[in-house]
C-alpha cells in the first residue's frame, strides 16, 4: 500500500467516525484529500480558533452605531468591531442584513471586507455568510423574487422548484453570500401558525419531493461552483406543529407521527446531499430542539450519516436558559446544545457572542464539552466551507453575474407564479374576464407588492414599502391589460402594536354606489406580511372589513371575482357563496401582479392545486389524510364531517379533464412485500383549450394495526394536454411503500387490501407475505 493510500484509509476511517457509525455512509461524497487537509487544519488550530469557528454573529454586531446604539445609515462596517470579531474572537460565520435590503455592490463590499479580514487572520479560514433568501435573493435590491414556498408547492412542479433554487442560488452568490437558510421543510399542518406560508404545505410526499428539488437547485449536482449556495434545512424538527398555533410554543408529537410525517422531508433532503441544517427553536414533547440529542445526534448524524453541520436558530443557546428554562445557567445551556449535537451557535449579537466564546472555551477546559465534540463541529464546518469553494476562491464580484435580475430569471419567476395560482371556484363562466368589460378592482391587497411578496422580503417582516417598487401590483397589471379599469381601496390594513387592524375606507361607498356601471368587481383580499412571533394571530377569520366589501358589492348584483393574497387559508366561508369565481394567489412574489392579471384574462390557463386543505371553519382544522374516526358527524350520525371549503389537491382549469382506464399491472393485483405495482391511467383534455393537469395518485391501506388514514398522496405528475389529447400516465409503487410505522414504531407491512385512487377512479390490490 502506498503512503497516500494509507493516509486516505486513515482519513476515511475518521470520516466514518465523524459520521459516528460504522455502517452509515456520509450523506455526501467526501474527498479524502480535502478531509486530510481539514484534519491538518484542525490540528493546527488553537482552542480559541476552534471555538470561534462555531460562533455566528449578525452583521449588526460589526456595524457602526451612534451614541444611542442605533445603526448609522448607510450601514458601514466598523473596522474595530470587525477586527475584534475576526482577530480576537476568530468567529466563523456572519448572518443577515441589518434592517433592510442592500444593493449588489454594497453586498460585494461588505462581504469582501469580512473575507479580506478573515484571510489576514492567523488561521486564514474564510467566513461563511448566510442569509434567508427564501423565495429569491430577498435581501438584494432588484433581485428576482419567486412565490413563497406555499405558492411554489401549489405548482406541484418539481422542475419549477429546481429553477427557483437555481435562480436564487445564482443571485445570492452574486452578492458574495454562499449559504442560504432555506428550504423550510416543516410541514404546514397548522394554518394559523405564522410561518405556514414558508412551508411546502401539509403533505409529507409533496414536501419531500419538492424540497429535494429546491436543494438540487441551490447546491447543483456536482461540485458547488460559484453560482450555487449551501442549503440549510429548517427547522429540524417538529417546529411547525405548535399546540397553540403560536410561534415557538410547545409541540407534542408522538414518535410514530414524527417518523411518518415530520422527519421524512428532512431525511430525503439529507439523502440529496443538503449541507447544513438549522434547529427547531421550539420544543417537542418537552425537549427543546437544541437539547434533543436523540434527534440531532442519534438520528440526523448517526442514522442518516449527515456529514455537514447544524446551526442553532436565533439566540437559541441563550434561550435554553432564558426561555425553555431547561438549563439554570447560560454556560450549562451552551454545554447542553453542543453536547446534543449543535455545531454552530447563531449567538448572534454583540457583546453576547464574546460571552459565548469565553464560556465555550471554559467548558472545554473543564471537560464539560469534550475536545473531540468540538473538533467534530469544526470538522463539519470546515467541510462545508470547502464544499462551497471558499478556500479556493473568495472573489466577490457582481459583474461575474450578468443574469442577476435578468429577463430570463424574471420569466422563470413569472412562470412559477402563474403555475401556482389556483382557481378555486368558477361558476357561470365568471372567468376569464374580457378586455372590453368595465372592471372594478378593489380591496386592500390590490395595490401592494408587499402583500404579493410576504415577509422575509427586503426586510424581516416585509412591510416596508420603499424597496418594493419595480414590478406591477395586481391593479397596475390589470390596468396594463385593460384600460376600462377603475381602482378603489375599499379597506385598509395597518400594523398596529404588532397586529393587523383593518379599516373600511371611505371610497367603499362610491364603489357600491357606482357598481352598476361595472361589469365585474375583482375583490383582492388577504393579509399584511408577517412572520415568526409578530405574525401570531388570534383568529384565522378573514377580517370583517374585508368580508364587508364583498357583502356590500354583492347586494348591487355585480359579479364578483375574489382574489386571495394570503400566506395561510383565511376563513372566507361567509362570503364564498357571494363570489362567482375565487382565485388563490398565495404569496406569488414580484411577478404575482402580472400572473394574476394573465389568469383573470385567460392568457394563462390556471393549473395550481392547493397544497393544503382549505378549512371552512376555524374550529375544524382537518387534513386530507384524516382517519375514519374523524368523519363521524355528531349531528347527522353520518360519516360526513370532513367538509372543508376546498380539499387538498383541488384546483380548477379553464378546460376540463377526464380520467379513465385506471389499471394495475396484472401480476400486482396480489403482490408480496418485495414486488412493485404499476398503475396506469388515461387523462384526456376534454375541453377546448390547452391546459395543465396535476395527476394525483392516492393510496389507502384498508385495515391496519395502527388506525390508517383514508388517503395518502403517493405520486403526482403535472402534464400538459392539448384539446382532445389523451395521455396514458404510469406510476410504479413498491409494496413496501404501502407500509406504515407499526406498534413498535418500525416500518411494517401487513397483509391486506390496499386501494389506489386517481380522481374518482379506484382499483384495489391485495398485499400478501
Ligand atoms: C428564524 C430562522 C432564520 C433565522 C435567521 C430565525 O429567527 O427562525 O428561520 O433563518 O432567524 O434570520
Amino acid at each position: 500500500m502506498r503512503t497516500s493510500t494509507i493516509i486516505s484509509a486513515a482519513i476515511l476511517s475518521i470520516i466514518f467516525v465523524a459520521c459516528n457509525s460504522e455502517h452509515t455512509r456520509p450523506s455526501f461524497d467526501l474527498d479524502p484529500e480535502i478531509e486530510k487537509s481539514i484534519e491538518e487544519k484542525i490540528n493546527s488550530l488553537s482552542l480559541e480558533e476552534k471555538v470561534g469557528q462555531t460562533c455566528q454573529i449578525t452583521l449588526d454586531a460589526i456595524l457602526k452605531k451612534n451614541a444611542s446604539n442605533i445603526l448609522i445609515e448607510p450601514h458601514q462596517i466598523d473596522p474595530k468591531k470587525l477586527e475584534e470579531a475576526i482577530y480576537k474572537y476568530k468567529i466563523g460565520s456572519v448572518l443577515n442584513v441589518s434592517n433592510h435590503t442592500f444593493s449588489l455592490n454594497k453586498w460585494n463590499g461588505l462581504v469582501s471586507s469580512i473575507q479580506e479580514k478573515a484571510m489576514t487572520s492567523k488561521s486564514k479560514i474564510p467566513v461563511i455568510y448566510g442569509v434567508d433568501a427564501i423565495h429569491g435573493a430577498t435581501y438584494i435590491k432588484n433581485s428576482t423574487l419567486f412565490p413563497q414556498e406555499i405558492g411554489l408547492a401549489a405548482t406541484w412542479d418539481t422542475s419549477l422548484a429546481r429553477q427557483m433554487g437555481e435562480v436564487t442560488a445564482y443571485e445570492t452568490r452574486a452578492s458574495g453570500v454562499s449559504w442560504n437558510f432555506s428550504p423550510v421543510l416543516d410541514l404546514g399542518r397548522t394554518p394559523i401558525w405564522s410561518r405556514f406560508f414558508e412551508t411546502l404545505g401539509e403533505d409529507v410526499y409533496l414536501a419531500k419531493t419538492l424540497g429535494a428539488k429546491i436543494i438540487a437547485g441551490y447546491q447543483g449536482s456536482g461540485k458547488i461552483g460559484n453560482e450555487r449556495v449551501a442549503a440549510c434545512l429548517k427547522h429540524y424538527v417538529g417546529y411547525s406543529f405548535p399546540r397553540t398555533g403560536r410561534d415557538r410554543t410547545p409541540a407534542l408529537i408522538p414518535e410514530r407521527t414524527m417518523k411518518e410525517y415530520y422527519l421524512p422531508p428532512f431525511e430525503e433532503a439529507i439523502k440529496n446531499g443538503a449541507l447544513t441544517v438549522m434547529i427547531n427553536s421550539g420544543e417537542v414533547n418537552g425537549i427543546p430542539g437544541h437539547a434533543n440529542k436523540h434527534l440531532l445526534t442519534d438520528i440526523l448524524k448517526n442514522e442518516w450519516g449527515f456529514a455537514g453541520f447544524t446551526v442553532s436558530d436565533w439566540e437559541d443557546f441563550i434561550n435554553l436558559h432564558t426561555v425553555a428554562q431547561t438549563d439554570s445557567t447560560l454556560k450549562d445551556a451552551i454545554a447542553t446544545a453542543i453536547n446534543a449535537g449543535v455545531d454552530m451557535s447563531m449567538v448572534p449579537n454583540n457583546p453576547e457572542y464574546k460571552t459565548y466564546c469565553k464560556l465555550l472555551l471554559a467548558l472545554i477546559n473543564e471537560k464539560k464539552v469534550s475536545l473531540s465534540r468540538l473538533d467534530d463541529a469544526v470538522r463539519r464546518i470546515l467541510r462545508v466551507k470547502h464544499a462551497l469553494g471558499l478556500f479556493e476562491d473568495l472573489t466577490v464580484d457582481a459583474t461575474n453575474y450578468p443574469n442577476f435580475g435578468s429577463k430570463k430569471h424574471i420569466e422563470k419567476a413569472y412562470r412559477a407564479a402563474s403555475e401556482s395560482i389556483t382557481l378555486l371556484k368558477n361558476t357561470k363562466n365568471t372567468l376569464p374576464l374580457k378586455k372590453n368589460q368595465n372592471i372594478m378592482v378593489i380591496g386592500p391587497t390590490a395595490n401592494s407588492l408587499n402583500c404579493l411578496n410576504g415577509a422575509w422580503t427586503h426586510t424581516w417582516q416585509g412591510v416596508d414599502d420603499q424597496y418594493n417598487n419595480i414590478h406591477p401590483t395586481i391593479v397596475e397589471a390589470i390596468k396594463g391589460d385593460s384600460k376600462n379599469t377603475t381602482h378603489f381601496k375599499g379597506s385598509l390594513m395597518k400594523m398596529e402594536m404588532g397586529d393587523e387592524k383593518d379599516y373600511a375606507f371611505k371610497d367603499l361607498k362610491d364603489a357600491v354606489k357606482n357598481a352598476k356601471n361595472f361589469d365585474v368587481a375583482v375583490v383582492c383580499l388577504g393579509e399584511l406580511p408577517s412572520t415568526e412571533r409578530p405574525g401570531d394571530l388570534y383568529s384565522l377569520d378573514m377580517a370583517q372589513e374585508q368580508k364587508n366589501i364583498v357583502a356590500q358589492l354583492y347586494k348591487t348584483g355585480i359579479p364578483i371575482v375574489l382574489v386571495l393574497v394570503e400566506g395561510r387559508p383565511k376563513i372566507i366561508s361567509p362570503v364564498e357563496p357571494l363570489a362567482g369565481a375565487i382565485i388563490q394567489a398565495y404569496l406569488p412574489g414580484d411577478q404575482g401582479g402580472r400572473a394574476v392579471s394573465d389568469i383573470l384574462f385567460g392568457k394563462i390557463n390556471p393549473s395550481g392545486k392547493l397544497p393544503y386543505t382549505y378549512p371552512r371553519n376555524s374550529g375544524v382544522i382537518m387534513h386530507y389524510d384524516h382517519k375514519q374516526s374523524e368523519l363521524i358527524n355528531g349531528n347527522t350520525w353520518q360519516n360526513n364531517f370532513f367538509n372543508p371549503q376546498w380539499n387538498f389537491g383541488h384546483g380548477l382549469s379553464y378546460t376540463t379533464f377526464e380520467y379513465s382506464n385506471l389499471t394495475v399491472s396484472k401480476n400486482a393485483l396480489s403482490i408480496s412485500k418485495n414486488e412493485t405495482a404499476t398503475i396506469n391511467v388515461d387523462v384526456k383534455n376534454s375541453g377546448e383549450i390547452a391546459g395543465k393537469e396535476v395527476v394525483q395518485l392516492y393510496t389507502r391501506d384498508h385495515y391496519a394495526s395502527i388506525s390508517p388514514p383514508l388517503r395518502k398522496l403517493s405520486r403526482y405528475v403535472k402534464t400538459k394536454l392539448n384539446p382532445g389529447e389523451i395521455k396514458t400516465l404510469s406510476f410504479t409503487i413498491s409494496a413496501n411503500e404501502l407500509g406504515f410505522y407499526g406498534v413498535t414504531n418500525h416500518w411494517t407491512n401487513e397483509i391486506g387490501m390496499h386501494s389506489f385512487y386517481i380522481d374518482r377512479l379506484e382499483k384495489s390490490i391485495y398485499l400478501n407475505h
